[in-house]
Parts: structure tokens; sequence; C-alpha cells
């Protein structure tokens, strides 16, 4: 059977690898980490994966976690106004539910998983000098290895769909414990200094809620590089919610850090990478999920990215039959993840500057318009919808209008 590595187990490569030994093919895995330090190791992610990217999952067999992980399925949204109160809100039932798993949870399972279909699972940090060694025993090499500088010059940037060069958000998220049951599905607050996102999740401490904040860079929720602890951070987050989301002040008044580990800082600068890589020997290799296209996590893309690039690629080994993975093939393995992907990614990306009139006329409206509100929430798992509808003004004004005029 056909040989193909790919460096790097994450929600990309461990779903393309498992996909592929399922149907048959030869497949190694080089992973940074065995699953006990996966397991053990810090948070990762807040990984809402929404119905399409479960779909894949439990495809596979791979839902391992269905009876256990909370549902989520609503979406609460809420704008901050001059007040105490949201200047607008509403909440909408998702049509099926999305989930959190841990990325810890889920990447450790799946490595044994992976072991148990006979796949060759090599514990090591591939170097990107080292890509010319390793290309040599497969027909096809995929570097799945997520964000990052290590494989930078290998993919660059592709200029042209990348509209950022900075990181947009200062990111601090926090997992705790408490008395947050009562907290629907995911709760989307937005501000003009940032977003608040809170949400269940089934993590390696069991049932937690993961609870999100997305500064803009030097303003007043840029406040991460200077908490040390969950302590602090937890502290720092209470103060957050009072001064910018005054209607959920107290929500974290009675919940408690799950660990100390179950913290996370960071910057990402979202970018789209030119995906064939050329080694000096002049090997080409293939770049998947993160290491492809990395979106800022503020509309929860990108873990969904990855399980639609599992899909996509892996429909295009398999379309390949016998013929050589060359770079024509690259290509197309691509483009059919990108038809996917531009979506997201530019609904992503249009997430993280300041909303148009017509996407604040949307939200308002989404207030006394069910239909409104339903299609807002069904974005993050049908991004496909936005570049026709809020990605034109027009169109979205002129959909208000007919759904409107439908009510009067
Ligand atoms: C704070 C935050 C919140 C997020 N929230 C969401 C969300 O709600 N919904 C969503 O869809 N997405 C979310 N994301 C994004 C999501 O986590 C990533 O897009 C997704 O994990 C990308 O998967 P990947 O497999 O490409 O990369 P990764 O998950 O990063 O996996 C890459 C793997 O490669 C390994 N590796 C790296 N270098 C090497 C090497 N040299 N050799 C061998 N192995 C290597 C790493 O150890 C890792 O296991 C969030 C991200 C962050 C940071």
């Amino acid at each position: 059977m056909r040989r193909i590595g790919i460096v790097g187990a994450g929600q990309a490569g461990l779903v393309l690898a498992i996909g592929l030994r399922q149907r048959g093919y030869d497949v190694t895995v080089f992973a940074e980490r065995p699953a006990g330090e996966v397991r053990a190791g810090r948070l990762i992610s807040n990984q809402c994966l929404f119905a399409p990217a479960l779909q894949r999952e439990r495809e596979l067999g791979i839902n391992f976690w269905d009876a256990e992980a909370p549902p989520v399925r609503e979406v609460a949204f809420a704008a901050a106004g001059d007040g105490s109160e949201p200047s607008m809100a509403w909440r909408v039932g998702l049509d099926r539910p999305a989930q959190s798993v841990d990325q810890r949870v889920k990447v450790s399972d799946w490595l044994a998983e992976f072991e148990r279909l006979g796949g060759d699972l090599r514990i090591r940090r591939v170097a990107p000098a080292e890509l010319d060694e390793c290309a040599r025993e497969f027909e096809l090499l995929i570097v799945a290895a997520g964000r990052g500088s290590q494989f930078d010059a290998l993919f660059p940037r592709d200029d042209e769909r990348s509209p950022y060069r900075e990181p947009q958000r200062a990111i601090g998220i926090l997992y705790v414990t408490g008395t947050l049951d009562a907290v629907p599905g995911l709760t989307f607050g937005m501000a003009p200094v940032g977003e608040c996102f809170l949400l269940p999740v089934l993590s390696v401490h069991g049932p937690v809620h993961g609870i999100g904040f997305f500064g803009v860079p030097g303003g007043p929720m840029d406040v991460w590089d200077e908490v040390a602890d969950v302590e602090q951070h937890h502290e720092t987050a209470r103060k957050l919610l009072r001064a910018h989301y005054p209607w959920q002040a107290t929500l974290l008044d009675d919940a408690q850090p799950v660990a100390p580990t179950e913290l996370l800082h960071g910057r990402i600068t979202p970018v789209v990478r030119h995906p064939v890589g050329t080694l000096p020997s002049g090997t080409k290799v293939l770049a998947m999920g993160d290491a492809a296209v990395t979106n800022d996590p503020v509309g929860g893309q990108g873990a969904n990215m990855a399980a639609r690039a599992a899909r996509a690629y892996q429909e295009a080994i398999v379309d390949r039959a016998d013929r050589p993975f060359d770079e024509e093939f690259m290509h197309d393995a691509f483009a059919r993840y990108w038809h996917h992907a531009r979506h997201a990614t530019r609904f992503n990306n249009d997430l993280l500057a300041p909303p148009p009139e017509h996407v604040l006329a949307t939200l308002d409206t989404a207030q006394r318009v069910p239909a409104v509100a339903h299609r807002f929430a069904h974005l993050f798992e049908n991004p496909a919808d936005y570049e026709d509808w809020l990605g034109n003004p027009e169109a979205a004004m002129r959909y208000l209008r007919e759904v409107t005029a439908e009510r009067a």
C-alpha cells in the first residue's frame, strides 16, 4: 500500500492519519510527545467543534466522547452598551449541537487509536532540516505541525490571501468549574475592546467551562502578558467582566480555576501560506491544518477547518489511486480544502475588524427576527453562507428588508 508520512499529531494530522489507516494506507505519524505527556500537558485550545466537523469524526468512528461531552445547544449573543445592560442581546438554538472536547483528551486517545489500527507512530520532533531525510521513506510527506515559526520558510506567506501582518487579539483562556452550569451553550459577548466567549468543555479534568477574552492589542483587554498564574488570571477575568461585560459582572465570582496548568495566553497572526514546500533535494511537501492556514481563534474556525482539511486531503489521496503524489496533486489537494477554508478565513478575518453598519443592523434585527439570529449563529458551522450575505453589505441589507417585511 502507498506510504504516507505525517509530521504533527494534532486535530488535522491525526484525523487524516486514522482515516487513511482505515483505508489500508501505510501511514507514519511523527508526534512531538507521547499520549501520556500530551494528556498531562498544558492547555492547547478551546476547540469548539460544530456539526460538520463532528460529523467527520463520527464517520470515522473516533467520536469517543459523545456520551460525556456537554452539548453546546445554543448561541447566546450580547453587545456592550453605555450602561450595565447590553445594547442588544439574543439567543438561539443550534440545529445540531456543537461540542468542545479538550484537544489533550482527543490527541491522546487518537494516538492510541492510530496505533491500534496498526499505524506507525514515532515520537520525534522533526526539525525542518530533517524533512529531506524523512521524506525519502514516503511517497507523500505532509507537514501538519501547527502554527509557529519552524516551517514558515518552507511555506511562505500568501500575501494576496493574508490581510493581516500582526496579531489582532491578545488572547487569554481559563478553564473554570463552579456555578456556570446554568450558562447555556456558547456565550459570545462583543465590546469595542474585544470579545468574550464562554462554553462548556470536556477537559482532562472532566466537565469544565472555558472562558476566553480576545482583547484588541494595545487596548484595555490587552492584559495577559502581565498575568503569571491562574489566580491572577481569574481575578483579571473578573475585572474585565465588570468593566466591559457588566451584564455578566458576577459570572466568575463563584467559579474556581480548575488547576494551575489550565490557562493559555497568546497572540496569533492570521496567515494563509503557500501550501507546497520544496526541500533542498527538490522533494515537494504539502502543508496541512494550521501549518497551511492559521486563523485567529476568535471565530472558532481552526479546529473545524483542520477536520475539513483531513477530509479534503483524504479524498484527494484516495482519488489519486496509484498516480504520483506530485506538485499538481498537492495543489489539487489544497484547492479542495481552500474551497471551504476561504469562507472560514474570510468570516474569521472580518470578525477581527470593527463591525460595519450592515453587521450591526443584522445583530440588532436578530433580537426581533429569530430567523436572522438562527442564520448568524449557524455561520460558525457554515461560514460558506457569509460571502453572499454579510460579506456583501447590499445583500445583507436587502435580506433584512425582506425578513422584516415578511413579519410586518
Ligand atoms: C486559544 C485558542 C482557542 C481556540 N479555539 C478554537 C475553537 O473554539 N474552535 C476551533 O475550531 N479552533 C479553535 N482554535 C484553533 C485550533 O486549536 C487549531 O486551529 C487546531 O488545533 C489546528 O490543528 P492542527 O492539527 O493544524 O495543529 P495543532 O493542533 O497545533 O497540532 C500540531 C501538532 O504538531 C506537533 N508538532 C509541532 N511541531 C512538530 C515537529 N517539528 N515535529 C513533530 N510534531 C510537531 C505539535 O506538538 C502538535 O501536536 C483555538 C486555538 C487557540 C490557540
